[in-house]
């Protein structure tokens, strides 16, 4: 079952890697499907070395219904989320450095890039810290989370979210552009400048036009 999906949640986990987002066989991507069930990655195998048919199928309260593998270590945490956020259908959870890093000295990675706006849609709050496989890591992921498509897991990684694959795919990915590029602001100078409400808002808007399958930008946001 969900042979395309499967293969679509194997391609973005190579996309995490080729990203430099996670290493071997770290984080996990699951994805859930219209009919409420959820594909997870298989626990500790190397993405380079997966195969679609690796993936589980599981219900929300982490029962295989399909695959001969053993399932992430975090299934738990991540049907935790699924259970809490009906409007989430994929969560990509990464070990990206950069992100990662600024969550250990901050609270929150400021929004003050564009990129950051459009693909997280504002600041992204780190979660304080819980074990990785603790059903704890996925309700700190909903309490940190509120409108914005990642948080991060302090000591720990990223979880990024969205609708669909895609969604959470350039949720993770830009927010470790942008906190690379936020680093070396922060290193130049710990005040550097940040956006206002009113310019995280533009961006987020300008961002639901871009791509082949949007509309026209509307007037206001040309000028
Ligand atoms: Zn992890």
């Amino acid at each position: 079952m969900f042979e395309k999906e499967k293969a679509d949640v194997l391609k973005a986990c190579l996309r995490m890697d080729k990203y430099g987002l996670i290493a071997l066989s770290g984080g996990n991507v699951s994805l859930r499907m219209p009919t409420g069930e959820v594909i997870v990655t298989p626990s500790g195998m190397i993405y380079e070395d997966m195969v679609p048919e690796d993936m589980l199928v599981v219900d929300l309260d982490g029962n295989i219904i399909e695959g001969e593998r053993k399932a992430s270590v975090d299934t738990l945490a991540l049907l935790y989320i699924f259970k809490h956020r009906p409007d989430i259908n994929c969560v990509i959870h990464t070990h990206q450095p950069y992100a990662t890093g600024l969550g250990l000295v901050m609270d929150e990675i400021p929004c003050n890039l564009t990129t950051l706006a459009n693909a997280t849609q504002g600041p992204v709050k780190v979660a304080p810290y819980s074990s990785a496989a603790s059903m704890q890591m996925g309700i700190e992921a909903v309490e940190n989370l509120g409108d914005s498509l990642a948080v991060v897991l302090k000591h720990h990684g990223v979880i990024g979210v969205g609708n669909s694959l895609k969604q959470a795919m350039y949720s993770v990915v830009y927010l470790e552009e942008a906190a690379k590029t936020i680093f070396i602001g922060y290193c130049l100078d710990k005040n550097m400048p940040m956006f206002t409400q009113e310019q995280i808002d533009r961006a987020v808007r300008v961002f639901k036009y871009y791509g082949q399958d949007t509309g026209e930008l509307p007037e206001d946001l040309k000028y």
